[in-house]
């Protein structure tokens, strides 16, 4: 790509003034390209560590769509550690059940929602816009945003001037933008998702990294014309799920639509074509026409999903990389190791990932490559048993028949009254809860007087805030719940396993 350093050096510094070991004032400066999850979770805790940071963000404006999002595990620690968790309880969606609907539109089997997302303890459910609004407000005042631009080349300023050793490592990178001017950094992150415009600059293009799981989803608003209240209401077909909800204090509905596909092509960026390809996918659905019937709401999902503001439409697809990091640019979130929304912990990982950069790089004083490779080393793991369960909840989600499909109501049924069900919903909650808590956090100390009127407490070991207040689900597992089933990481649990997997 031109303008873009193919050869990043890895560096030896920038330092930062918090670095016992340097007498030097400058703070080091970070531009972060993403303003979604990741990206302000970042920025929450670099300024928090004293760095000086800059977001830029290609929307116009902080995006507000997408579907409801869990939050489980190490990911509500660190929430609680950022101070924000007493935010995410006032927003939760607080959804009260989850039900199944045939071709009519009738609750064929009904079950707690905490049950079809797979909650236990602590674990809440937010709306995506909801958390990104949050981390947004809690860093705009001491956080420099940029919203309507985008990085068109990083260049290690030693590659222009022809300066090297320590005089060029406190240069930092050359970034131009499409309309801002270039500016200077010390450290680029990509934290701009599974379409990464860092990652394409820095590691190469999108196709070398990112594996299609073989299904599709969308997510929209849309009127909340069946009058729902805090319910969830799922309907299967062959090869294809689609599920509309309410959740609390928001008078829309919203919907989501998954079909399996092999990679389809088009744009990312064009709204027409991904509306195009979720029409064929469900052409004749519900209009009691196709072969396979469907329930009657889908037309209404399809026309929603036309007039939705916050159309959201990806593939269900893993990133998967050797390195998170190249010289002075390094990937977080699902720039570096998208899990899709099979995993149902893509925000959790990206939540703890900013954690865990930013205390690296803290910890590290001024040694940026060495904070890398802690980065990486710490969340290696985590994001590991995270894409495995994808893969498999990926090929759980959407039955493959209509056979398996009428099996999946029949044991939803009757679950409640099956002998064995505190067993099995202990196994399933194990599933999910292993890779919720498959990382230890570690406590980075942070520099006193570092957030501004809305941050979180300012002094101290980040592992020292206050835990108090929480709301306790009790850790309990819902016993209604079968050895047939499988949660998947959109919440809905589904028959899974031989001879009923899809
Ligand atoms: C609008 C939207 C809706 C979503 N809906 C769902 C959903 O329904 N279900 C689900 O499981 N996951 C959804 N996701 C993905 C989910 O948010 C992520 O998996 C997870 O939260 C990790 O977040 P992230 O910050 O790493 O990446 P993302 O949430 O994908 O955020 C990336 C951010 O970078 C911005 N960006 C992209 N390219 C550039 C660029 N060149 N320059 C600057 N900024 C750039 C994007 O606009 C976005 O704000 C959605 C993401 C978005 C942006």
């Amino acid at each position: 790509m031109p303008g873009t350093d193919s050869n990043p050096r890895s560096p030896r510094s920038p330092r930062t003034d918090q670095s016992p070991s340097t007498n030097r004032t400058r703070r080091t400066t970070v531009l972060i390209s993403g303003a979604s999850i990741a990206g302000p979770a970042l920025a929450y805790w670099l300024h928090r560590h004293g760095f000086a940071v800059t977001v830029v963000e290609r929307a116009p404006e902080l995006r507000t769509g997408g579907y409801k999002v869990d939050l489980r595990g190490v990911a509500i620690e660190v929430a609680e550690r950022m101070g924000i968790l007493e935010d995410i309880r006032r927003a939760s969606t607080d959804m009260r059940t989850g039900a199944y609907v045939n071709d009519d539109g009738e609750r064929i089997a009904t079950l707690p929602a905490d049950i079809f997302g797979a909650r236990t303890g602590r674990d809440d459910e937010i709306m995506r816009g909801e958390l990104a609004r949050i981390l947004y407000e809690r860093t705009r005042a001491d956080v420099e945003y940029v919203f309507g631009d985008s990085i068109t080349s990083i260049t290690s300023v030693d590659s222009i001037t022809g300066r090297a050793g320590e005089e060029a490592d406190d240069l930092g990178v050359e970034v131009t933008f499409e309309q801002g001017a270039p500016r200077r950094f010390d450290i680029v992150v990509g934290a701009d998702g599974i379409h990464s415009t860092v990652r394409r600059l820095a590691f190469g293009p999108e196709e070398r990294f990112v594996r299609h799981l073989g299904a599709y989803i969308s997510a929209f608003s849309l009127p909340n014309e069946l009058g729902l209240d805090r319910e969830e209401l799922y309907h299967a077909m062959p090869g294809k799920l689609v599920c509309t909800y309410s959740s609390a204090g928001d008078p829309a509905a919203k919907a989501f639509m998954i079909f399996r596909s092999p990679r389809l092509r088009y744009d990312h960026r064009d709204s027409g074509q991904q509306l195009a390809l979720l029409g064929a996918a469900f052409a004749g659905d519900g209009t009691g026409t196709a072969q396979t019937r469907g329930w009657g709401m889908i037309p209404r999902m399809l026309a929603g999903a036309r007039e939705a503001t916050d159309f959201y439409f990806d593939g269900m697809q893993l990133v998967e990389m050797d390195r998170w990091s190249r010289g002075p640019v390094v990937l977080l979130g699902d720039a570096a190791h998208c899990a899709s929304p099979a995993s149902g912990q893509g925000t959790g990982m990206a939540l703890v990932g900013a954690y865990v950069l930013a205390g690296e790089l803290a910890a590290a004083n001024g040694d940026t490559a060495a904070a890398f490779d802690r980065y990486e080393a710490e969340m290696r793991g985590y994001v590991e048993v995270n894409q495995r369960a994808a893969e498999k909840f990926a090929k759980e989600m959407t039955a493959g028949s209509r056979g398996a499909i009428r099996f999946r109501h029949l044991m939803m049924r009757l679950l409640p009254h099956m002998p064995w069900k505190d067993l099995v919903a202990k196994k399933i909650t194990e599933d999910v809860q292993r890779g919720a808590n498959a990382i230890t956090l570690k406590d980075y100390p942070v520099a006193a007087g570092t957030m501004g009127a809305k941050g979180a407490p300012s002094a101290g070991s980040v592992g020292a805030t206050d835990r108090g207040g929480a709301t306790d689900r009790g850790g309990a597992t819902d016993p209604a719940v079968t050895a047939d089933m499988a949660v998947t990481a959109y919440g809905a649990p589904v028959p899974a396993g031989p001879p009923y997997a899809a």
